[in-house]
């Protein structure tokens, strides 16, 4: 159930209606919007009546909500979210751009590439410290260091940090670092991560996870919003099928399908939707034709000698002239 309230509802009707809901066992969740406040009902076990909202003061209309998720749609907040960390935003109808190393591998090699996509134009810095790895041999990241170097990065390039935490334990530690909480394809249903996402103070990029459809990763969302944090950016990155010329299918009709259900900002990782680094710039143009807030995108200073996805890493210069591509492809359809 969705209350939507009158443009003139005053704060005292909102309150009104929010202690109806909670009166009832249920969580109220009001969406301030720039004409209306609409008013989101979850944590009730069956169909809620709309009866008991309909005839209260400011209240415009109650609509059923047939779908499975609520708080991430367009009816529930008709204005798109902008995620702001600071005066960087994702959403905001500018072209969001996160850019670094698939893995911090030492201080050196992150500075050199942070210094370098600061100056192409990235507001955003990734960088893995927790590495999921299909080896448990694989190098798996360099963990606190890495979000230390990170949090230096910070400071000296003025980039926002964007690093994965994959577990609850680690997302502790990553909301003590970085700016924003990467939730990674494998971990897409871990729900108590979701959870945990949820109730942090600071943004979350949610991967679609590998084998996910709209609808999952949307519920995925939903559960993030649900305890409370609305500052959640999509994050499409291909999913398995069939093919093989590249490591994943990147599903850019996700981009639209989601804006045309969402008002959550939607980005695109051209780099692991890829997997092969002549693959990834005709990717992020294409992304960005198709509607994309940003991209995410793996940058390295010696792509060769990377410790982890080598193979998919823009080097420095060849992220330069990617950036001057997807600009113009994003200026003309702005
Ligand atoms: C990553 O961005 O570092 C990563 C591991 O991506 P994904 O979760 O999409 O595989
Ligand atoms: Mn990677």
């Amino acid at each position: 159930m969705l209350i939507v309230m009158t443009a003139n509802a005053t704060d005292a009707e909102v309150a009104g209606v929010v202690r109806a809901i909670t009166e009832l066992g249920f969580r109220a969740h009001p969406m301030a919007g720039a004409t209306r406040t609409a008013i989101g009902i979850t944590e009730n076990a069956g169909a809620v009546d709309p009866a008991r909202f309909t005839n209260m003061p400011g209240v415009a209309e109650a609509i059923a909500v047939s779908k499975p998720y609520k708080l991430i749609t367009l009816e529930c907040r008709a204005e798109r979210t902008v995620v702001k960390i600071g005066d960087a935003t994702i959403g905001d109808g500018g072209l969001a751009l996160i850019a670094g190393p698939c893995a911090i591998e030492s201080r050196e090699q992150a500075f050199a590439i942070a210094e370098s996509v600061r100056r192409s134009g990235a507001r955003f810095f990734r960088g893995g410290a927790f590495k999921p790895r299909s080896s448990p041999y694989a190098f798996a990241g360099l963990g606190e260091e890495a979000l230390k170097i990170m949090a230096e990065i910070r400071e000296r390039f003025d980039l926002k940090i964007v690093t994965e935490a994959l577990d609850e334990a680690g997302l502790e530690l990553v909301e003590r670092y970085a700016d924003m909480i990467q939730i990674g394809a494998r971990n897409m249903q871990n729900f108590s991560l979701l959870r945990r996402a949820g109730r942090s103070g600071r943004p979350v990029l949610l991967k679609r996870g590998m084998a996910a459809t709209l609808e999952e990763w949307l519920l995925a969302a939903e559960y993030i919003l649900a305890e409370g944090n609305d500052q959640v950016v999509l994050c499409e990155r291909g999913v398995r099928t069939f093919s093989q010329h590249a490591r994943n299918t990147l599903d850019l009709a996700a981009v639209p399908a989601v804006r045309r259900i969402s008002h959550l900002p939607v980005i695109v990782d051209a780099s692991h939707g890829t997997g092969k680094n002549y693959l990834v710039t005709p990717l992020a143009r294409a992304a960005v034709a198709a509607g994309a807030d940003g991209l995410m995108i793996e940058v390295h200073n010696q792509p060769e000698r990377a410790l982890s996805d080598g193979a998919q890493a823009l080097g420095l210069e060849e992220y330069e002239q990617m950036v001057h591509a997807v600009r113009a492809i994003h200026e003309i359809i702005a």
